[in-house]
């Protein structure tokens, strides 16, 4: 009897024990099969990079995608931007209607700035500017050598390089100022004020020191709506603003990249502030803007033989100045034309450049 209890207890333990080897088996077998099949929700393999779900019922956008530095170095989490809400206009804009109303002309610089980049970073101060302006969104380009100093002096003189003499990317003292009758000269002849606030200290080399009434070197945004909007305490005739930013930017992260729409965003934010305290101290029916660039840019270079490199942001508004889509070709070297026939400055009859006259009523 003892020998048949024996027997059944140890079957029942063999049992018992090859049941439990069986599932133990079984439960290998199922941590390394693929998770899916066994837990029903999609989980990365290991040496892939790390990203955490979120059922789609609480929302669609994954709050933390982790990338492995090697896969996307470049990429930013997505939640940054739909995040962050798309800034908006400071306030609307109804142009007045005259020429004769101009007293003052800004100029507006962003260094590098592609005009299909004002959408996309938005920049909406200068969209609402645009949208009752006039623009030129295609057809406006800078001279054959693309690059900052030899562009902004063609800009602000109305020549072509050649005649400007300012064919290097760099300040030589020996090479002189800008050559030729520039905006600046013709202003200070006419007894106006003049200012240049400007980010890149080269630009020195664009305007005689005697010509410009106020000179300043301001480096990032912060320090440019500081130096500008201590300007506009007093009245001018004709201001220069130079933004260096979105060229730094693209220089270092490329056109077009999160960090070149981050910094547009920012000096658009100050071309708010310029239009507010315009508006605080009833100067801004009166005041004309050309917003242009010296260049476009793609990759981190903006001197090659493509259109995104030489197409520049023309954009002008004001009084007396038409809602128009302008098709024709533009250069650089019209703004100066178009700012001294808008302060009815004597255009010069060996510019290069000629006034936008379509523009104006
Ligand atoms: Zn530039």
């Amino acid at each position: 009897m003892n020998d048949l209890s024996s027997m059944v207890y140890r079957l029942i333990g063999e049992i018992i024990l090859k049941r439990f080897f069986i599932l133990f088996f079984i439960f290998i077998l199922i941590s390394c099969s693929p998770a899916p099949s066994v837990w029903g929700i999609a989980v990365t393999p290991t040496s892939h990079p790390k990203i955490t779900l979120i059922p789609p019922s609480e929302t669609a956008i994954p709050t933390e995608i982790f990338l492995t530095p090697t896969s996307l170095p470049t990429v930013k989490p997505t939640s940054t931007l739909t995040n962050t809400p798309l800034p908006t206009a400071t306030s609307t804009i109804i142009p007045t209607p005259s020429k004769a109303d101009i007293e003052r002309v800004i100029v507006i610089s962003y260094d590098g700035l592609r005009p299909d980049a004002i959408d996309l970073a938005p920049m909406p101060n200068l969209i609402e500017l645009r949208e009752n302006g006039a623009q030129a969104p295609l057809t406006a380009r800078t001279i054959d050598y693309p690059a900052t100093l030899p562009s902004h002096a063609s800009m602000l003189s109305g020549w072509c390089m050649e005649d400007t003499g300012i064919i290097y990317n760099k300040f030589y003292q020996f090479m002189g100022y800008s050559k030729g009758v520039d905006i600046f000269d013709l202003a200070h002849q006419a007894n106006m004020q003049t200012i240049m606030i400007v980010s890149k200290d080269k630009m020195r080399q664009l305007a005689e020191p005697e010509t410009t009434d106020v000179f300043e070197i301001a480096y990032g945004e912060p320090a440019i709506q500081r130096a500008v909007l201590a300007q506009l305490e007093e009245d001018f005739d004709l201001m220069f603003i130079h933004f260096a930013g979105p060229d730094n930017r693209g220089h270092k992260w490329g056109w077009m990249s999160y960090e070149y729409f981050q910094v547009l965003r920012e000096g658009d934010a100050v071309l708010g502030e310029i239009i507010k305290t315009l508006k605080e101290k009833n100067m801004f029916d009166s005041t004309m803007f050309i917003i242009t660039s010296d260049h476009g840019g793609h990759d981190r270079n903006h001197i090659g033989l493509i259109a995104e490199d030489y197409r520049i942001t023309w954009i002008a508004y004001g009084p007396g100045v038409k809602p128009i889509e302008i098709t024709r070709q533009l250069y650089t070297f019209d703004t100066a034309a178009t700012v001294a026939y808008a302060l009815g400055l004597p255009l010069q009859p060996d510019w290069a450049g000629i006034p936008v006259y379509e523009i104006f009523w």
